[in-house]
């Protein structure tokens, strides 16, 4: 019941949510107030001549209602502010502001208000916003009280309500200067943290993926077979791990230079990616060495794989950046479930790569 009630209220998005209960505690803190403040008027403690206070606060609480339904709606979200912080101090100034015309030697309460209202933004609020809503309040304020001095001279003692204002004004600048330090503070924070989060994402996508051709790297492929290993403990699956070393690249890059050889690494990384699932992993293990992870795989569909990436080499066509050039690779493959070791099967793929170099390489060993 409470947790129907409270999702019915705030929503699943915490962000909303966070908004909401900020929003309804203002609310609650301007119910209680007003309740006082028609306590005050219908006791003769406001001014009351020409008024209809009870309208008025129905339609400041109307107010706040209709902000209370914009961000139950989620319609706040395609605002410049979507917690509406400036919108509600705004509202609830406007408010203080016709209070303070109402109270008579009691005025200075309204700027106690006025300094609980001004805190909900703190946290939210710019440099600019901060001066708009001390000038609104501070204007506001001076004006009614020249109105007052006007109109009914006999409710007002001038020189006590000049000194109040002063010390209004002066408190508001003094706020001000400290609303836009941590306004400061805050924008710091966030860029710092926006820098932060892109160095980690950098620092992730450099320990994980290959510069040169985007494949993973040994570090990362390393992990995925102790993951690998770990399930298959759990559900008995099979994997295969393909060990894979280009023939004679030593002289292509003699041969072609060094920037074609890159090139050829490239190339095969992408006869890989294609020769392989979406499940799969595949590593750069280093120079001209890659290492495949063949998930729920057994070792006849890992010998299918391996002829796709052995004939895929073969058969690339490199006459765009080296005429003639031909590349072949050497493969060894090797079951997980044979040896129930990473290290063993990874030294088992390495040993089966060597003998197909041994056996005039271009060739794929699984036994
Ligand atoms: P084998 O058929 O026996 O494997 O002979 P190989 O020449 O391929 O073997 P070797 O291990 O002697 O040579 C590997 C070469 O790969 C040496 C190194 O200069 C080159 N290499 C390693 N990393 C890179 C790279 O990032 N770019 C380029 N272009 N070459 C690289
Ligand atoms: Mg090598
Ligand atoms: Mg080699």
């Amino acid at each position: 019941m409470y947790m129907t009630l409270k999702r019915l209220v705030l929503t699943d998005d915490p962000k909303q949510a966070l908004r909401m209960v900020r929003h309804l505690m203002a609310f609650m803190a301007i119910i209680i107030f007003s309740i006082a403040c028609l306590y005050f008027y219908y006791n003769d403690m406001l001014y009351k001549e020409g008024t209809d206070f009870s309208t008025l606060v129905a339609a400041f609480w109307a107010g706040m209602l209709l902000i209370t339904l914009i961000l139950r709606s989620g319609m706040n979200q395609q605002l410049k502010d979507p917690s509406m912080t400036m919108i509600q101090i705004l509202w609830c100034t406007t408010f203080l502001l016709i209070l303070i015309y109402m109270l008579n030697s009691m005025r200075s309460i309204g700027l106690i208000a006025y300094f609980a209202i001004v805190s909900f933004g703190f946290f939210r609020l710019t440099l600019r916003e901060f001066i708009i809503t001390a000038s609104y309040v501070c204007i506001g304020y001076l004006l009614i009280i020249m109105y007052i001095r006007i109109d009914q001279p006999l409710r007002i003692n001038l020189a006590l309500e000049l000194i109040q204002l002063v010390a209004f004004v002066m408190t508001n600048l003094v706020m001000v200067y400290t609303g836009a330090a941590v306004s400061k503070l805050r924008d710091g924070f966030r860029q710092r943290n926006l820098e932060l989060a892109d160095a980690l994402k950098l620092n992730t996508r450099l320990a994980t993926t290959d510069d040169l051709t985007g494949l993973y790297t040994r570090r990362y492929i390393m992990d995925m077979l102790s993951k690998q290993k770990a399930q298959s403990e759990r559900d008995d699956s099979d994997f295969v791990i393909l060990f894979a070393d280009l023939d004679h690249f030593k002289q292509i890059n003699d041969n072609y230079g060094h920037h074609t050889g890159d090139r050829v690494l490239k190339s095969f990384s992408t006869i890989i990616k294609s020769s392989i699932r979406e499940i799969d992993y595949a590593s750069r293990f280093g120079g001209e060495e890659f290492v495949v992870l063949l998930v729920k795989t057994d070792l006849e569909q890992a010998k299918q794989v391996a002829e796709r990436i052995r004939s895929g080499i073969e058969g690339y066509n490199f006459a765009d950046i080296a005429p003639g050039l031909n590349v072949t690779v050497s493969i060894g493959i090797a079951n997980y479930k044979e040896y129930k070791s990473i290290q063993e099967t990874l030294m088992t793929a390495d040993n089966r790569m060597y003998r197909a170099k041994e056996e005039g390489r271009n060739k794929i060993i699984f036994e």
